[in-house]
């Protein structure tokens, strides 16, 4: 052991037998993290290579005010998104607010009243249900006479591949694939098998649009979802391509027919692509799509390192230690609420920002139970920082994600160990 090292935990308030169980399932991940870092090592190639071939330049992180005309850092950083993602053109812009604002952009300028919208793999992220009107909302698509059908995935998480046949008809215009599992307990799908699904679809309707949620999947792979078929593929820049740099923002990627109907619904008809300022965040978009693929691999180092360690304690764990991965979440059911607190209580204390808080369970919008939340975080909510969260209700389960330096979220893990094993939670003497 490094003794220099511990000595630096335990500045930390990590004690010693926390780190020796730390590095002891460190030692064990060592081929693992080896292919997680040939990974990072492609898609960071891959993304100087679209900059490179874009011709990224100094004049591109000039600041653009008013309506943006001419903005060559916006149009620039938007082709290096096609070249990279693969799509025949993109939208990048601080104008669309968050992950939710992309998805709803895209399937409102994509869709027409009387088109209907399918989700071959269940239940979207719960924020798409008043996009969608599963929940009735002010604006939702079905108050626009855009219709939705649903087929779910089977007990085994496979695709009902029968019943999706059955549900495409005449008005089938687009269909949305959520890469993540997201908050809900179906596996994350890979690349391979969201093409495997799309092939299927475009058999039985080949014009049917099939757009891709990648939230939280950029850079977990070598391949993104529009090299396997899809139409367009939409996500977050507070989350993994951000790089944890981008302060807001989203985008959209794929056939330029499909962005452009998304350019002409976000700003105006006849406007399109053409307006919209940069205001000076442009640059913190380029240098975070830069810094994602190293900072997306240190977020998964951190998910399969708290899986194997939750895991050794005898917890249930999803992903399981040894899983591939596809996305950048890690849940640990806990089923146990002071354990759930504990643990969050361990992330916030290894922040670089507001460690000293103490997170406390509190009855959040939109939600049936108590829930706790644990983030210090440089850009608000930004989910590519270490964050964590749970509802305060059986299986007291906590979600789990990010990180900008495997470090940092080593540190945060073993910090949630070192709580829970302070209130005798875990007993590491057992191992
Ligand atoms: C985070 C997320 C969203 C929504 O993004 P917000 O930025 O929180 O609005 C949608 N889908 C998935 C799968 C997500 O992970």
């Amino acid at each position: 052991m490094n003794k220099w090292m511990e000595e630096q935990y335990e500045a930390l308030g990590i004690s010693r037998e926390v780190y020796e169980f730390g590095e002891k399932i460190e030692d064990s991940l060592k081929e693992r993290f080896a292919a997680i870092d040939a990974t990072a090592e492609y898609n960071q190639l891959k993304v100087i290579k679209a900059m490179q071939d874009n011709r990224v330049s100094a004049e591109c992180f000039n600041m653009s005010s008013g309506y943006g005309y001419n903005d060559l850092g916006r149009d620039t950083l938007e082709k290096v998104y096609a070249s990279c993602f693969k799509g025949e053109d993109a939208l990048v812009r601080p104008q669309i607010t968050c992950g939710t604002h992309a998805l709803a952009l895209a399937l409102m300028s994509n869709l027409r009243p009387g088109d209907e919208l399918l989700s071959p793999v269940g239940k979207p992220y719960d924020t798409l249900e008043e996009v969608i009107g599963i929940r009735p909302s002010k604006g939702s698509l079905a108050e626009y006479g855009v219709s939705y059908r649903q087929v779910d995935l089977l007990p085994d998480g496979s695709f009902d591949f029968e019943h999706i046949k059955e549900a495409i008809n005449e008005r089938t215009k687009l269909v949305t694939i959520q890469r993540s599992k997201g908050y809900a307990t179906r596996p994350t799908l890979s690349v391979a098998r969201i093409g495997e699904l799309i092939s299927y679809i475009k058999g039985i309707k080949p014009d049917v649009i099939c757009m891709v949620d990648n939230c939280y999947g950029e850079f977990v792979e070598e391949q993104e979802p529009l090299e396997v078929g899809a139409d367009m593929i939409v996500g977050s820049l507070i989350k993994n391509p951000g790089g944890g740099l981008a302060p807001i923002g989203g985008y959209i990627v794929g056939k330029k027919e499909c962005v452009e109907n998304a350019a002409y619904r976000l700003t105006s008809p006849g406007l399109g692509k053409e307006v919209g300022a940069s205001l000076g965040v442009i640059q913190s978009f380029y240098q975070g799509f830069f810094l994602a693929p190293t900072v997306v691999s240190g977020a998964l180092k951190g998910a399969i390192f708290a899986a194997n360690i939750y895991e050794k304690l005898g917890f249930e764990v999803v992903p399981n230690g040894s899983e591939s991965r596809h996305d950048i979440i890690q849940a640990v059911a806990f089923h146990n609420p002071d354990a759930l607190i504990a643990f969050c209580e361990g992330i916030q204390a290894a922040a670089p920002v507001d460690s000293y808080v103490t997170p406390e369970p509190w009855a959040m919008p939109g939600y049936d139970s108590d829930v706790i939340m644990a983030a210090g975080a440089f850009v608000q909510g930004s989910s590519i920082e270490l964050s964590a969260d749970g509802p305060i209700k059986p299986p007291y389960a906590v979600y789990f994600q990010g990180g900008l330096t495997w470090y940092h979220a080593k540190l945060g893990i073993l910090k949630s160990l070192q709580k829970l094993k302070e209130r005798k939670l875990v007993d590491l003497d057992l191992l």
